[in-house]
């Protein structure tokens, strides 16, 4: 399990409101973590409740507050009921990172069933429209900080052949993004995209990888393919330290931006 930040005095976020999709494990139990350490109350969407209650009792057990919201992010009712059931309690939403995703079917495209391509769109893109048309009228109520967690993948990095789908549902998510930074901003809402490259997180558990030996592309990398590490991948914590900046108003005019965190990755890696 991931070393868990140690509580700071709740400053930067007091009094506000994130709600957290894919809040469970990996990136986005590490950015729930940060953003409650700095002051925000939680709203935790996911859809594994055991691991959302762990979550509840880490924020919890540092004087934190934070809910729990068990819902599919890729079933619209249950996202808007979820994302109500957090205004009602807190009365207010300030910070949503959409972030739940799962890496899906990695296959040759004549292998890729239309049902596997939908699945991981289902999830990917439409989860994220669905969380944030949920959240939309709440943030504008005072202005707020929406971040995308989409990858490398889809939007600077292309060899991983087979992940059609996975890269396909990664870059939707950025237009989605760029389109609503515009539209939001007269309501001083930012929409941000981060663009992680290989993180130690759990996801490959929902991969499932077929046949892509013939489909790789021949090309030899050099040793250690993340150029800042030698290779090491980076950490949920890493990444939720720039999550922390983008929900802050540390990043007040950044919107409409993806920021790539990835160890420079994506520029050997392409
Ligand atoms: P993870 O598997 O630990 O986390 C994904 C979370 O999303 C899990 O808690 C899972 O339960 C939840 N989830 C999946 N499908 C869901 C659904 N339908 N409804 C609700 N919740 C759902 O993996 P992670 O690496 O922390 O992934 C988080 C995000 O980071 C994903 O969007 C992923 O694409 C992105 N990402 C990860 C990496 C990496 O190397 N780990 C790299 C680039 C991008």
């Amino acid at each position: 399990m991931a070393s868990e930040q140690p509580m700071v005095e709740g400053v930067e976020l007091s009094g506000k409101v994130a709600l957290v999709t894919g809040a469970g494990s990996g990136i986005g139990r590490a950015a729930a973590l940060r953003l409650a350490s700095a002051g925000a109350s939680v709203g935790l969407l996911g859809r594994s409740e055991d691991e959302l209650q762990q979550v509840a009792e880490a924020i919890r057990g540092r004087a934190g507050s934070a809910s729990v919201l068990c819902a599919d992010v890729g079933d619209f009712s249950a996202v808007q009921a979820a994302t109500e059931r957090l205004y009602s309690e807190f009365g207010r939403l300030d910070v949503v990172f959409a972030n739940a995703g799962v890496n899906g079917v990695w296959a040759p495209i004549h292998e890729l069933q239309p049902k596997e391509w939908e699945e991981t769109l289902r999830i990917n893109l439409s989860g994220t429209f669905y969380t944030l048309k949920s959240a939309a009228a709440y943030l504008k109520e005072r202005g707020g900080s929406i971040i995308v967690c989409a990858s490398v993948n889809g939007t600077r990095m292309f060899s991983n052949t087979g992940a059609t789908a996975y890269a396909a549902s990664k870059a939707g998510q950025v237009a989605m993004a760029k389109m609503l930074a515009v539209e939001l901003a007269r309501d001083k809402v930012r929409v941000n995209v981060i663009c992680p490259g290989g993180i130690s997180t759990d996801i490959d558990d929902n991969t499932d990888a077929r046949d892509l030996e013939n489909i790789k592309p021949r090309v030899e990398f050099p040793d250690g393919k993340i150029p800042l590490t030698g290779g090491k991948p980076g950490t949920p914590e890493q990444v939720a330290e720039l999550v922390l900046f983008l929900a802050s108003d540390r990043s007040s005019h950044l919107s409409g931006t993806e920021i790539w965190i990835d160890g420079a990755q994506s520029l050997l890696q392409g």
